[in-house]
C-alpha cells in the first residue's frame, strides 16, 4: 500500500476544514486535506468554480502552499496511533501524520414520520443540494418544516428557485425562536444575514410551533398534515415537503480514534484539543454554530496542530463568541418530545434495509436491533437510521467498528496485509 507521511492531516474539507488546511501551512507544516467529495467546500459551499467566492479565495490562498488534496476520499480505519487508511478511488493508501484535525461537519437530523419515506419528501438540505444542483421549483408548491436557522437559508433558497412556499414550519415556539432572534443583537453578523435572507412574504409564511404528522400520497407526495402542541390538525396540498430538525455532528472517525463525545458532539478544550494527543476537531464536528465560527475553529485548530500556539491564542476569545451563538442556536432549536411519538409501528426508519420502527420495539440496544433486524447495516452505515434511533428511542449512539465506510475486499485485504508487515508494526510501536 502507497504510503505518505505529514506534519498535519485534516479530514473534511469544509469551510473549517480548508481553514484548518491553510492555517496549519501557513504556520509552516506540511499538510494533506482530504475529503470524500469531488470538490471541497463541505455542506455550504457545493456546486462549480466560480459558485462561492469565499471557497474559491481560501482554495487560493492554499494554491501556493504546502497542502496537498485528496479528493472523493475516504477514511477506511486507522492503522495504529498515527497512521489513518484512506481509499482514494477504490485504492487504498496511509497517511501517517504527527497531528489531525478532525473536520467532519454534521449532517441532517431526520424524524421519521408516517409517509417521510414517499418521493417529494426530503431533507431540508437535501431539498438545497438538489437545487443547487440544477433542480428548477418553477411552480411547485413547497411546505418547509423542522427547526432552526436552516429552514430560513433554505426558504430563501427554494423561493429563488420559483417554489411557491405554502408554509414554514417552525417546530419551536414563537417565544423560543422570538428570544432566539433578540439574542442575535449581540451577533451583528448575522442579524444582517437573516435581514438579507427573510423577505416579508417569507416571514408570513412562518408557522411557529408546527410540525408535520404525516405525508400523504400514493406513490408520490399529494399532502402533508400540520399539527401542534393541542393536536390539531391542517392539511396542506404540495408537490414537495422538506423536513429536518437541525444538524448533527459527523461523529463516527472521532469514535473510531477513541476521542471523547458529549452531547452529540466532539468534546474539546479552548485549544479545540480532543481527549486523544495529537487530535484536534473544528467546525460543526464540535457542536452546530454555523459558518463563520466553522472558519474561526479551522484556524484555530490548524494553528495549533502545527504547533503554532502563539497565532491560535490569538483566535481563542472569538471562537468562544462564536461557540455561545451555538448554544444559543441548541437552546432555542431543541426538537420537542412529543415528535419521538410521530412514527407508527409500520413507519419505516431504516431506509437502506426496509427496517419498520415496530421491528425495534424488542430490542434491548441498538447493538441487537442491528444484528436481528440489519438496521444500520445498509449503504449509509446507519448516518441516516442511527440518529433517528438514537432520537426516538432515547438511545445512546452505537459503538463505531471499522471500516468507516463500506469498501471493496481488495482494500480490506491491503489493510490486513499492511496491518501485518514489519514496517508497520515499527511504525505502529513508534
Ligand atoms: C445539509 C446541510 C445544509 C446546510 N446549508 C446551509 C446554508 O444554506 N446556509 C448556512 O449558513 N449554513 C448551512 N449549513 C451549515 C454549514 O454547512 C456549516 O455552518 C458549515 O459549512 C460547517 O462547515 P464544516 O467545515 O464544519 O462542515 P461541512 O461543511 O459539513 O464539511 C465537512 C466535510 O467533511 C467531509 N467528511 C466528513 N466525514 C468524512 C470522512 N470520514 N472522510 C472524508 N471526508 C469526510 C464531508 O463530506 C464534508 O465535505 C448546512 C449544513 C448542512 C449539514
Amino acid at each position: 500500500m502507497r504510503r505518505e507521511s505529514f506534519d498535519v492531516v485534516v479530514a473534511g474539507a469544509g469551510p473549517a476544514g480548508l481553514n484548518a488546511a491553510a492555517a496549519a501551512a501557513q504556520s509552516g507544516a506540511r499538510v494533506a486535506l482530504l475529503d470524500d467529495n469531488p470538490r471541497p467546500g463541505g455542506q455550504i459551499w457545493r456546486g462549480p468554480d466560480g459558485a462561492h467566492p469565499a471557497r474559491d479565495q481560501l482554495r487560493q490562498t492554499i494554491e501556493p502552499l504546502d497542502v496537498t488534496s485528496y479528493p472523493q476520499c475516504r477514511v477506511v480505519t486507522q492503522l495504529g496511533a498515527s497512521t489513518l487508511v484512506v481509499e482514494q478511488r477504490g485504492t487504498p493508501l496511509r497517511l501517517d501524520y504527527t497531528s489531525l484535525v478532525l473536520a467532519t461537519g454534521a449532517r441532517e437530523r431526520f424524524v421519521p414520520f408516517p409517509g417521510w419515506d414517499q418521493p417529494n419528501v426530503v431533507g431540508l438540505g437535501g431539498l438545497q443540494a438538489l437545487v443547487k444542483a440544477g433542480l428548477s421549483l418553477e411552480g411547485k408548491s413547497i411546505v418547509l418544516a423542522g427547526t432552526g436557522p436552516l429552514l430560513v437559508a433554505v426558504a430563501a433558497t427554494a423561493r429563488r428557485a420559483g417554489a411557491q412556499i405554502r408554509c414554514i414550519a417552525e417546530q419551536a415556539s414563537f417565544g423560543a425562536a422570538t428570544r432566539f432572534g433578540l439574542g442575535l443583537i449581540a451577533h451583528p453578523s448575522k442579524v444582517s444575514e437573516a435581514f438579507g435572507l427573510l423577505s416579508p412574504a417569507l416571514l408570513r409564511r412562518f408557522r411557529f410551533g408546527r410540525w408535520p404528522r404525516r405525508a400523504l400520497g400514493d406513490g408520490a407526495l399529494e399532502a402533508v398534515e400540520l399539527t401542534d402542541e393541542r393536536g390539531s390538525v391542517q392539511t396542506l396540498p404540495c408537490d414537495w415537503l422538506a423536513c429536518a430538525y437541525g444538524l448533527a455532528p459527523n461523529l463516527e472517525l472521532a469514535h473510531l480514534l477513541g476521542c471523547k463525545t458529549a452531547d452529540g458532539a466532539i468534546s474539546v478544550d479552548d485549544h479545540l484539543r480532543t481527549s486523544v494527543d495529537g487530535v484536534f476537531a473544528c467546525g460543526e464536528a464540535t457542536g452546530v454554530a454555523g459558518l463563520e465560527s466553522a472558519l474561526v475553529e479551522g484556524a484555530l485548530a490548524g494553528h495549533n496542530a502545527a504547533g503554532d500556539t502563539q497565532r491560535a491564542d490569538r483566535l481563542v476569545d472569538s471562537r468562544r463568541r462564536h461557540a455561545a451563538f451555538g448554544d444559543a442556536i441548541e437552546r432555542a432549536f431543541a426538537p420537542r418530545p412529543q415528535l419521538r411519538e410521530l412514527a407508527d409501528d409500520d413507519t419505516i426508519i431504516c431506509r437502506c434495509e426496509d427496517v419498520r420502527v415496530g421491528q425495534l420495539r424488542a430490542h434491548p440496544s441498538w447493538r441487537s436491533a442491528k444484528l436481528h433486524t440489519r438496521c444500520g447495516m445498509g449503504p449509509c452505515q446507519g448516518r441516516v437510521c442511527g440518529t433517528a434511533v438514537q432520537f426516538v428511542f432515547d438511545t445512546p449512539p452505537s459503538s463505531v467498528r471499522p471500516p468507516l465506510f463500506p469498501t471493496s475486499a481488495g482494500v480490506l485485504a491491503a489493510i490486513d496485509e499492511s496491518s501485518l508487515s514489519p514496517s508497520s508494526a515499527s511504525a505502529d510501536a513508534s
